[in-house]
């Protein structure tokens, strides 16, 4: 008998629990391409950034995950296109043809439009972005030690994030911590307690969707760690070194944009409504209006629930999505009918340096401080891939609350390849051929 062919785009959130409840169905063979050869634990991308945890520790490789599933296979490359009518994707120059395709590519950074603003700040959506960052932010220290002019040495010292979303929140909270703690007494030139952290949002609360007690509790911690929090300020233009909001100009050299996601402009491709962020409207079932054989999961994907209301772009949406997605599948294959998708929303939280967080657990009262970072910390480890990684990761957090000792804060200069932020970013010519032959992007 021919087996169903199932390809899964996007080794994420959603393609991987797809394709972990089609390993188990040794009826079908899944292939499951992503341009990584690892899934990205975002969530503790930040930690990436500021040097608590390294790159292996969340990204586990997807060939790792799958070792031991013989029905699936991984492929690692960029899709450039998909073709409904023929029912292929295309790979490089490879096409592959499917019976069913699970489409989990994600979303990328938006700008809202200044797409000119992309090359003079880094997002933090990828490993690359959490690598750059962290390069950045030791090599404008490493300036600043040698910096004779106490203005521009402000400028290496002050960072800039924009978006008090989750990610803007965990990265300044972090950042104060390592400034205040971690670096103490490292440098002889400036005292790196001085460096400056300044969270913008363009909305009057953080945390937005979260309720306002939490967001007003999240900007009272931050400013306690000496975060500078602005809000109802919208960036008006941002250049390499500088941030313009209507009230002030912010001079710095690590600029953080975390404002939001929108769709890749591939999605629009598939033939179906897309939204203005770009995202993929789907029907109940996750299928794609007219088109039998696609599912559109995640990030990706506009999902209405009853009430009319957008889901929101979280690992639980995506990870529910890409499993009742292959489940429909296996629906199907059986000659039953498809299933809407009914969202089980245990809620949101968002971490604020070492002891605070805030979480909005659904149907409970909203937890703050102590209690929800402990809350925090498990789930997070709960929902971590591997077991290797769980235990290494929690050995990390139990030695930087001992000690204050995060990670070895290496300083990788491929990361600064042509870097416009950095002064001195003079990557060794042999380093960047490498890097070029390599195929660029770690
Ligand atoms: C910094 C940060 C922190 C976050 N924190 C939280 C949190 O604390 N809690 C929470 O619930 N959510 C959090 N989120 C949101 C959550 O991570 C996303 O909702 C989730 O990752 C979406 O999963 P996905 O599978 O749709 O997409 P992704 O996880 O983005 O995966 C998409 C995958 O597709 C691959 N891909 C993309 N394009 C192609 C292509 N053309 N060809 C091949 N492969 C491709 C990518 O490499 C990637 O592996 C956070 C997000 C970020 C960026």
């Amino acid at each position: 008998m021919n087996k169903k062919k199932i390809i899964v785009v996007g080794g994420g959130f959603a393609g991987l629990e797809a394709t972990k409840v089609l390993a188990e169905e040794p009826g079908v063979e899944v292939t499951l391409i992503d341009r990584n050869n690892y899934h990205t634990f975002q969530p503790l991308l930040y930690q990436v950034a500021t040097s608590s945890l390294e790159p292996a520790e969340v990204c586990p490789t997807l060939r790792g995950v799958f070792q031991s599933a013989d029905n699936v296979r991984v492929l690692m490359g960029e899709v450039s296109s998909v073709d409904p009518e023929t029912s292929t994707v295309v790979l490089d120059e490879e096409r592959l043809s499917y019976d069913y395709l699970i489409m989990a590519i994600g979303g990328r950074t938006t700008y809202f439009g200044k797409e000119d603003w992309r090359e003079r700040s880094t997002g933090l959506k990828e490993l690359h972005d959490a690598l750059t960052i962290r390069a950045r932010l030791l090599k404008s220290f490493e300036e600043a030690e040698r910096e004779p002019d106490p203005e521009k040495r402000k400028e290496y010292l002050t960072t800039v994030i924009v978006g008090g979303g989750p990610t803007g929140v965990e990265l300044a909270g972090a950042l104060a911590e390592l400034r205040t703690h971690v670096l103490k007494g490292q440098y002889q030139n400036f005292d790196p307690a001085q460096a400056r952290i300044v969270l913008i949002e363009a909305l009057p609360q953080l945390l937005n969707g979260f309720p306002d007690e939490l967001g007003r509790y999240t900007k009272g911690v931050l400013e306690d760690l000496g975060v500078e929090v602005v809000t109802e300020q919208p960036v008006k233009e941002l250049e390499r070194s500088a941030v313009h909001t209507a009230d002030k100009v912010y001079r710095a050299r690590n600029i953080v944009w975390a404002a939001g996601v929108e769709g890749y402009p591939m999605a629009k491709e598939l033939g179906a409504d897309t939204t203005k962020k770009g995202t993929v409207k789907v029907c109940p079932d996750l299928r794609l209006s007219g088109r039998n054989n696609i599912f559109c999961t995640g990030d990706m994907a506009h999902f209405e629930t009853e009430n009319g209301k957008p889901l929101p772009g979280l690992a639980p949406v995506a990870m529910q999505q890409g499993a009742h997605a292959a489940q429909n599948i296996l629906r199907l294959e059986r000659g039953d009918l498809t299933e809407k998708f009914v969202y089980n929303d245990r809620g949101a939280m968002a971490v604020i340096g070492r002891t605070h967080a805030v979480a909005n657990l659904f149907g409970k009262k909203p937890l703050k401080g102590f209690v929800a970072w402990v809350a925090w910390l498990f789930i997070h480890l709960l929902f971590l891939v591997g077991y290797r990684n769980k235990a290494v990761v929690l050995v990390r957090w139990l030695w930087s609350y001992i000690g204050w000792r995060n990670g070895a804060r290496v300083l990788n200069t491929l990361y600064l390849k042509n870097d416009p932020l950095t002064e001195h970013a003079d990557v060794d010519k042999a380093v960047e051929k490498e890097l070029v032959g390599s195929g660029g992007r770690g």
